[in-house]
C-alpha cells in the first residue's frame, strides 16, 4: 500500500484513541482540581464514540496505513469494558495495540487486557516517593499500587514502558531514584519534558528540565551510551546503560522537537480528529459516522485532512505561542 503522506511528506502510521475525558487522578500539572473540580462538566455518554464506533473508525485508519493504535484518555481504564475495545481492535489484521495508563486499575485489569489482545502498555509514573506521588496525583493514591500494576502487567506477559514527566521543582529531584528502580527490570523508563499543553497557563521554559540534563544526571551515576532511534517517528532518544542494565529514553519535545518524523493522528473521545497535539480544533468524524457514511466516504474525509496537514507546533514554539490557549491533555490523551 502507498503510504498516505501529508504536505511535509510524513506518513500516517499511528492513531491515538482517547476513549474518555475522565480520570481517577487529578495530577496537579494536568487536571488540577481548581479546573477539574466537582462541577466540571465532562462529556456525556452519548457524546463519546461507542466502542463499536471507535473500532470502526480504527479499521478505516488501518485501511489508510495505520499500524499502531494507542488507547489513551483521560484514564482509559476507567472506561467500562475497555477490554472489549481491545478485542475489537485485535480483529483488525496486522496492527499493534498499545495503551497508556496511570496504572491505578492495572493490577485488576492486566490479565483481561492481555487476553483481549493488548500488545504492550505504558504506565505514567512521575515519582517513587509516596508522599510526593500522593500530592502530585492529588487523589492520595499510593505509589505502591502503581508499582503493583506494573508487576501485574509484566506477569501477564505485557511489555511495559514507564513514562515520567519531569517538571523543575516538582519532581526533578526524583529522576535518579526512578532510574535506579527500573534499571535491570527489563522495563524501559522514559523521561518526558514538561510541555505547554492543556492547563499549563504560566508555563515557562524554566519549568522544563532539558532531556540532555536528565541524561547527564543519570549518566553521572551509571554511564550511558546513545542508541539511535529505532524508527524515524520514534519520540524517544534511547540511551543504554554501559553496564548492561537496560535502556532509558528521553522525549525532548521542547528542547529537541521531532515534528519532522511525526506520523501520529489523534482522535478525541467524541470523535474529533486532531493532526497535532497542539491543534486546538479537530475535525469532526462522529457526525459523518452517525450519519451513516460508508467506510470509503470516511476514508476519503481522513485522506483529505491528512494530505492537507502542515502542523509542526513544537518546531515553531516560542514564548508567545506557549501562551496561546491549548487543548487539554485529559481530552486528547498526550
Ligand atoms: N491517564 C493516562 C496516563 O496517565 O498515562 C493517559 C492520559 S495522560 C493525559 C497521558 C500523559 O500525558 C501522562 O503521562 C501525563 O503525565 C502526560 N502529560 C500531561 N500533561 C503534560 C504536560 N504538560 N507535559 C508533558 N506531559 C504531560
Amino acid at each position: 500500500m502507498e503510504p498516505l503522506l501529508d504536505t511535509l511528506g510524513r506518513p500516517l502510521e499511528t492513531l491515538r484513541l482517547s476513549i474518555t475525558d475522565r480520570c481517577n487522578f487529578r495530577c496537579v500539572y494536568c487536571m488540577p482540581k481548581e479546573v477539574f473540580g466537582r462541577d466540571h462538566v465532562f462529556l456525556e455518554r452519548k457524546e463519546l464514540l461507542s466502542l463499536e464506533e471507535l473500532a470502526r473508525v480504527a479499521g478505516v485508519f488501518a485501511g489508510l496505513g495505520v499500524r499502531t493504535f494507542r488507547i489513551t484518555g483521560g484514564e482509559p481504564l476507567v472506561r467500562r469494558n475497555v477490554e472489549h475495545l481491545v478485542e475489537l481492535l485485535d480483529e483488525i489484521p496486522g496492527v499493534e495495540i498499545a495503551l497508556t495508563t496511570n496504572g491505578a486499575l492495572l493490577e485488576q485489569k492486566a490479565v483481561a487486557l492481555a487476553r483481549a489482545g493488548l500488545d504492550r502498555v505504558t504506565v505514567s509514573l512521575d515519582s517513587l516517593d509516596d508522599a510526593a506521588f500522593r500530592a502530585l496525583n492529588d487523589a492520595d493514591f499510593p505509589v505502591q499500587k502503581v508499582l503493583d500494576g506494573i508487576d501485574a502487567a509484566a506477569a501477564a506477559g505485557l511489555p511495559v514502558k514507564v513514562n515520567a514527566v519531569v517538571k523543575r521543582g516538582m519532581n526533578d529531584d526524583g529522576v535518579v531514584a526512578l532510574a535506579e528502580r527500573f534499571r535491570g527490570t527489563g522495563h524501559v523508563l522514559r523521561f518526558i519534558e514538561y510541555m505547554d499543553v492543556g492547563h499549563t497557563n504560566g508555563w515557562r521554559l524554566d519549568d522544563v528540565v532539558p532531556a540532555a540534563e536528565i541524561v547527564a544526571r543519570i549518566g553521572a551515576v551509571w554511564p550511558l551510551e546513545p542508541v539511535g532511534r529505532a524508527r524515524p517517528d520514534e519520540t524517544a532518544a534511547r540511551w543504554r546503560y554501559a553496564d548492561g542494565a537496560g535502556e532509558i529514553g528521553v522525549i525532548a519535545s521542547v528542547t529537541e522537537p521531532f515534528c519532522g518524523g511525526c506520523s501520529r493522528a489523534r482522535l478525541s473521545a467524541e470523535g474529533r480528529l486532531h493532526t497535532c497535539l497542539f491543534a486546538l480544533r479537530g475535525h469532526d468524524l462522529r457526525a459523518p459516522l452517525r450519519l451513516g457514511r460508508s467506510d470509503e466516504e470516511l476514508a476519503e474525509e481522513i485522506r483529505s485532512i491528512w494530505t492537507r496537514r502542515t502542523d509542526r507546533y513544537s518546531e515553531l514554539r516560542t514564548a508567545e505561542t506557549a501562551a496561546l490557549p491549548k487543548i487539554e491533555m485529559s481530552y486528547i490523551g498526550g
